[in-house]
């Protein structure tokens, strides 16, 4: 075999196990995709003008690294207003290409090699990566069914070592839906002052919530301090493509996550600044008019999965539902590859998001609501196939 070049931790990498699935379904006519973890909805009409404003407006340069000062100051004022925690606008956030460098830098900026993250999982696909490339390790612990897919504080504590250096939480959960009530959020809050731990929070889908409303770790007494917290546009505001997310951390912290940024992105784009920008300004209506179109999907696929006897947890948040799918006597990749096959219908096998995802499969219902009917009529007859 000829010599590979590749560093070691890059040769470890594993390939996300999500794109092979949608590399058969691209193969195939009239799929239904379940798969795919990005809304449905355009990015509301005033985005996108905002964009075509700013490049006919000549705004195609640099702006300053951390973003653009309106932009800091807007998105300061909407995270005080909408969870009472206050962020400097010059000191204390970054703007991002994506939540996905804001969480990069994040593991850059805070790991040494070696350093350990504690993990709760099933979880989304990139974080072991990001770990990995950080020079970290991921220390996974279980989030189960069985307790709303929250990790246990217990079981959290017992992970900690004396190379733990933080841990990685994200509600709404990709791929479980899972809202971690105050209880679990501040014992888990306790556990990090106690073993004087950074908590990365990756509030990504913060706005898409169904229930008693988002709970920002920051604003937990005594968290702020020790919290990065991420956060974006491409969930709540339908901007997947913006490529527009952002960090924010106290000073010494954010002093970290912005010279890596300085170095390896130096701004996010500017065209996508200016839509962000006026989506915090004017697109509240929209938010909420996606939130109520993915509520009314969500009942459905719910209720219709548990009908057909695959148990399905209430998901609170974001746009998954995470069915048990072992009760068929299949495994999770066997269930998606054989729907996938037999009838057309995309789902991502629970295990493409880690340990404890075995036996369960993520459908997104970030798709039309007839689609959603359809695919589970498809379901249906599959599982009595079986
Ligand atoms: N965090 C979570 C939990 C996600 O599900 C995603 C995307 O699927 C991201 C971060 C990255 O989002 P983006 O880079 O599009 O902002």
């Amino acid at each position: 075999m000829a010599k590979s070049y590749l560093s070691k931790h890059v040769e470890n990498l594993k390939p996300s196990g999500i794109r092979r699935f949608f590399e058969i379904a691209a193969t195939m006519k009239e799929v239904i995709s379940l798969g795919i973890g990005e809304p449905d909805f355009d990015s509301p009409q005033a985005i996108i003008d905002a964009g075509i404003r700013s490049l006919q407006q000549n705004q195609t340069h640099y702006t300053s690294n951390r973003g653009l000062n309106s932009l800091r100051e807007t998105l300061c004022d909407h995270i005080e207003k909408l969870y009472s925690v206050k962020y400097d606008p010059l000191t204390e956030v970054v703007f991002t290409v994506g939540g996905s460098e804001a969480l990069n830098i994040a593991c850059a900026a805070i790991l040494d090699p070696g350093d350990e993250v504690i993990l709760p999982t099933p979880c989304f696909v990139s974080y072991q990566g990001v770990i990995t490339l950080a020079g970290g390790v991921s220390v996974e612990i279980p989030s189960r069914m069985e307790n709303n897919f929250l990790p246990d504080p217990a079981e959290l504590e017992a992970a900690v070592t004396d190379r733990t250096k933080a841990i990685l939480l994200n509600f709404p959960c990709n791929p479980t839906g899972a809202v971690a009530d105050k209880e679990t959020l501040v014992a888990i809050g306790h556990i990090a002052e106690k073993h004087d731990l950074v908590v990365i929070s990756d509030e990504i889908y913060d706005r898409l919530v169904y229930g008693d409303g988002h709970i920002c770790f920051p604003a937990l007494e005594g968290m702020r301090e020790r919290t990065i917290l991420i956060g974006g546009f491409s969930k709540d505001y339908a901007m997947t493509g913006w490529r527009i997310g952002f960090a924010c951390a106290p000073e010494a912290i954010m002093n970290g996550l912005a010279r890596i940024h300085q170095y390896i992105i130096m701004t996010a784009p500017t065209m996508a600044q200016y839509g962000a920008l006026e989506a915090l300004r004017s697109c509240e209506s929209d938010v909420l008019r996606m939130v109520e179109e993915y509520d009314r999907r969500r009942k459905l696929i719910v209720q219709g999965l548990n009908y057909i006897g695959l148990p399905t947890f209430e998901p609170l948040g974001a746009f998954y539902a995470f069915p048990k799918v072992d009760v068929t006597g299949l495994s999770d990749d066997e269930f998606a590859e054989r729907l996938l096959h037999e009838k057309h219908v995309a789902v991502v096998p629970g295990s493409a998001f880690g340990p404890g995802g075995e036996g369960f499969v993520r459908c997104s219902y970030a798709t039309a609501f007839d689609q959603i009917e359809e695919a589970l009529d498809r379901i249906d007859q599959f599982v009595k196939s079986l």
